[in-house]
């Protein structure tokens, strides 16, 4: 186990990860199916960051200057990553998303999703994507197999997507998401990080397009990760569960059951067309219901956002030997903190871009 804690005293530190064999929590013996944590969660969703490079440098997620990021030849190979499914499969996890840095800056993600496809029981494949390079490889996307895919856009105006993202291609993101549309990838879900100061006063621009589109946007709270965690600290953070009530009010939206992704977002119906979800972290946890692993770029597993804490499984992958990955697995569930503690202080020190966001 690796603890790269940032926070001593408000991360879980070595010795206090359990290390007792616990025969009800991860993996108990090698016939095992499921994968199950102290706190009684099922994990069967596993986020794949596939690279930590990206093309754009969003404020809350990156320094300006870029991340010092491994170069891909670092990386697992598509063949280590379909390993990785495999096992995780065979332990219950049936919904898998690529995700980075940006993902389809990865050489070839068209033949991964394609292998994953094929050689795996996964039911769902999907990729959250900055949406650049959409233009170029979302039909082949979707021809290889993939389910469904996330653009992330923090903003509608050019002056404001260049504040965050630094950057000026606002054109060639709305480009991205055009030819996922037509690929046939709609309703296309966009996530946008609400950030108080820079784009808070856009909710009734971002209301008229959803309704134009027909999109389902999905309002984040930005969480103290990575450069995320000095945003807050100049007061960057906006209460999503707050605006979701301001909508309700002003623009009618109704609540909706529908199931819309594996998240924790819930969805509300636009009068018009569209949908709007909230993910709010922060204000309304639901850090009860968390189902999740993430597996780094270089093979580590680690079982919570908020905690600077992993489980190197590299060893077992490149020796294609799943019963000490299922080993892993079991570790990474049985030390899998209850929830985050930021609203005491704590900061998560590796940024989103490396965690695989
Ligand atoms: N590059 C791809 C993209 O932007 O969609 C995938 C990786 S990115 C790290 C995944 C998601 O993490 C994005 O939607 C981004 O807005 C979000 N994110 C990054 N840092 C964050 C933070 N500190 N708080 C909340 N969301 C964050
Ligand atoms: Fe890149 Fe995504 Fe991070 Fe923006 S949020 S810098 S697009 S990894």
């Amino acid at each position: 186990v690796n603890d790269r804690s940032n926070s001593a005293s408000e991360t879980p530190r070595r010795s206090a990860l359990p290390v007792a064999h616990d025969a009800s929590v991860g993996v108990s013996d090698s016939a095992a199916r499921e994968l199950r944590d102290r706190s009684g969660r099922r994990v069967d969703y596993l986020r794949v960051s596939v690279t930590e490079r990206c093309n754009l440098r969003c404020t809350y997620c990156m320094p300006a200057e870029g991340l010092p990021a491994a170069p891909d030849t670092a990386a697992l190979s598509f063949d280590d990553i379909v390993f990785v499914a495999q096992t995780a499969c065979s332990l219950g996890v049936d919904r898998i998303r690529l995700t980075g840095g940006e993902p389809l800056l990865r050489r070839g993600l068209t033949e991964l999703v394609r292998k994953l496809r094929a050689e795996t029981d996964v039911r769902d494949i999907a990729l959250t994507t900055n949406a650049l390079l959409l233009p170029k490889h979302a039909q082949a996307l979707r021809d290889a197999g993939l389910s469904r895919l996330n653009v992330s856009l923090d903003s509608l105006r050019a002056d404001r997507f260049e504040r965050i993202a630094r950057s000026r291609l606002l054109d060639e993101t709305l480009r991205g998401i055009d030819a996922a549309e037509e690929a046939g990838f709609g309703p296309i879900k966009i996530n946008t990080v609400i950030v108080h100061g820079f784009n808070d006063d856009e909710v009734d621009l971002w209301m008229e397009r959803i309704k134009e589109r027909q999109w389902i946007v999905r309002f984040l709270e930005l969480m103290p990760i990575g450069e995320g965690a000095a945003l807050r600290r100049l007061g960057g953070f906006e209460d999503v569960s707050a605006l979701r009530d301001r909508l309700i009010d002003s623009h009618g939206i109704e609540p909706t059951d529908a199931p819309h992704g594996n998240g924790p977002a819930r969805y509300w119906r636009v009068p018009g067309g569209g949908m709007v979800g909230f993910i709010t972290p922060m204000s309304q946890p639901y850090c009860d219901t968390c189902s999740r692993f993430r597996l780094t770029s270089d093979g580590r597993i680690r079982p919570c956002l908020a905690f600077d804490v992993d489980v190197d499984a590299r060893p077992a992958i490149e020796s294609r030997d799943s019963q000490a990955l299922r080993r892993f697995f079991g570790h990474a569930a049985e030390i899998k903190p209850s929830g985050h503690q930021w609203h005491g202080g704590q900061t998560t020190s590796t940024g989103m871009s490396t965690l695989g966001g």
